[in-house]
């Protein structure tokens, strides 16, 4: 009935999240409010974990990207299902530190890392830095000789692979920010010289082809490109690099329409293709690392909302105002995204309309979606707009001197704060 399956209707007709009535979590801890649901984050964690093993073997990570969502409850939960993290900033890095993370399970990414986080980075002993440019090879060997350390790296490598995603998400072909290009041999000088440096260990390489990806294939490419370059590092270098990252990009169910396949046969096409390759290259099975973030995030997240003003525009389009917006969901301004909503405390009726569901922000694109089907929605009603867990408390912002929601972690009924709602002193706390 629902886009999610941890979404029911309880005897009173209220929408549930594992079990938890979304109402009452409403007038409990008020609007807008991101809800996560734990038992379906770890049955995500625990679901690529498992397949990793089951059909790579003992030589497989599942890290959890955590620009999706991260907050110190979200890092202790990922921690305790034995998988590691990718981090892309010293704030998220400072997150899983303070929260116990264990820092050897760690990948640091991003493209233009500050000497201050590399530094951090090292300090800390964080598993794999994922250098992205030479530039910032060249900075990480002078801090890492400095300091006397010898960190492992991996390179971010473009294979040059074409992801049928949105442009903005896309990130495996050769015009793009992120790493060095294969095509032109710009990756292949940089491992040659990654091999000549003394505080550098070079443990592996890592792609990352986008973002809600729901083909299979490109991966299976992607992996067999970058297997055809570890063997060409061995030939011609003599070194075989031990370690193959294939990122993340998973797709996730935001509609009914979307389609996507489960972990599981991801991690038995993906893994098979990386066997049979290293036979026919003669290549030892490399240390595999997959970084899902959204595919474990999302899916577990809603975002509930009270209903303001009702506006009906003959002809054109009936508006419903909630008491959030771009600010906390900022996918439809930047992509377009859609997701669906539900009438929280009338989960149960008929979608009898179609409308455009606004924020509250000064902006006309300030949208939750457009041409959304749903329950009849009148003022004081609350609105659940579903898969909202990536990319919505991580990319919100204070636009227009809002405060950012509380999120709240739901399991077989019973809640709990992670993330406190901002106060208004929150939002004057930097200003002098
Ligand atoms: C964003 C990102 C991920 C996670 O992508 P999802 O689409 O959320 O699964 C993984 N690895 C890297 C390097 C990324 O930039």
């Amino acid at each position: 009935m629902f886009v999610s399956e941890n979404l029911g209707v309880n005897e009173k007709g209220h929408l549930t999240v594992s079990g938890t009535d979304t109402v009452e979590l409403a007038a409990e801890y008020g609007t807008p409010l991101y809800v996560m649901d734990e038992e379906m984050v770890r049955s995500n964690c625990s679901r690529f974990r498992d397949s990793m093993k089951k059909f790579y073997g003992e030589k497989g990570e599942v890290h959890y990207a955590s620009k999706a969502f991260s907050c110190m409850e979200m890092c202790r939960i990922v921690a305790s299902e034995g998988i590691g993290l990718d981090a892309v900033s010293i704030g998220e890095l400072y997150t899983a530190l303070k929260a116990g993370f264990p820092m050897e399970k760690i990948g640091f990414h991003g493209n233009n890392k500050t000497d201050a986080e590399l530094e951090f980075a090292v300090d800390n002993g964080v598993g794999h830095i994922i250098v992205d440019n030479i530039s910032e090879l060249h900075r990480l060997e002078a801090i890492a000789a400095a300091k006397g350390k010898k960190p492992a790296i991996m390179f971010r490598i473009k294979p040059g692979i074409d992801a049928h995603t949105h442009d903005f998400v896309k990130t495996g072909q050769i015009d793009s920010k992120f790493g060095f290009a294969l095509e032109t041999g710009e990756a292949f000088d940089a491992v040659k010289e990654a091999l000549s440096c003394e505080n550098i260990s070079l443990a592996g390489l890592h792609c990352h082809i986008g973002s809600q990806i729901f083909d299979i294939a490109p991966f299976e490419e992607a992996a067999k490109v970058m297997l055809g370059f570890i063997a060409k590092i061995k030939t011609e270098l003599g070194y075989e690099v031990p370690g193959l990252n294939l990122g993340g990009g998973f797709g996730i169910k935001y509609m009914d329409k979307d389609d996507p396949q489960p972990f599981e046969v991801f991690l038995e096409r993906v893994s098979a293709v990386v066997k049979s390759e290293c036979e026919k290259l003669g290549l030892t099975q490399p240390f595999m690392y997959i970084e899902p973030g959204r595919s474990i995030a999302a899916p577990a997240g809603l975002t509930l909302y009270t209903v303001g003003a009702r506006k009906e525009i003959p002809n054109i389009r009936t508006y419903i105002s909630v008491d959030g917006g771009m600010a906390d969901s900022p996918r439809y301004i930047l992509y377009k995204s859609e997701y669906e909503a539900i009438v929280a405390n009338k989960a149960n009726e008929e979608r009898t309309e179609k409308v455009t569901i606004a924020g509250k922000c000064c902006e006309s694109g300030d949208l939750i979606g457009e041409n959304m089907s749903l329950q009849h929605a009148e003022s004081g009603d609350i609105i659940a707009v579903c898969a909202t867990g990536a990319y919505n408390y991580s990319m919100s912002s204070n636009y227009n001197r809002l405060q950012k929601p509380a999120v709240v972690f739901v399991n077989k009924g019973t809640s709990r704060i992670a993330v406190k709602r901002e106060t208004l002193d929150d939002i004057i706390r930097n200003d002098v």
